[in-house]
């Protein structure tokens, strides 16, 4: 999509901080980190949302998530937390799916 921001990420550009690739995956750091570890993990071609992304493309679907434990084994975290935010009412702000994997500080639940 034109206008997408992580598109243009995927595309290269927009600058990011990239910290894994896969066939279909890329990972960058969040601009805005909530924890020492912050990561999105997005898929290369564009979904609006999670539930989109494993109707449309299955093998992304879950190659975002093995993409997320690899990236939490990179940092060396076993304990991590994968937040798909789904509509502005809960968060949601970039409409491209996208993985996050939090870790590296106590985290409570439920989330805010
Ligand atoms: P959401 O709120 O949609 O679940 O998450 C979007 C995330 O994208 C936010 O945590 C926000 O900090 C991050 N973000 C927004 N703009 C940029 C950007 O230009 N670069 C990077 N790396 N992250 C961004």
């Amino acid at each position: 999509m034109d206008d997408c921001l992580f598109c243009k990420i995927v595309a290269g550009e927009i600058p990011a901080d990239t910290v894994h690739v896969t066939e279909r995956t890329v990972a960058f750091r969040d601009i805005n980190a909530q924890a020492p570890t912050h990561v999105l993990v997005v898929p290369r071609d564009h979904y609006a949302n999670a539930a989109e992304l494993a109707a449309g493309d299955p093998t992304a679907s879950a190659e975002l998530v093995t993409a997320a434990a690899a990236v939490a084994a990179a940092e060396g975290y076993d304990d991590y937390r994968l937040v798909y935010n789904t509509g502005a009412g809960a968060g949601q702000s970039v409409f491209h799916t996208h993985l996050h994997v939090i870790a590296g500080r106590p985290l409570s639940w439920p989330p805010g």
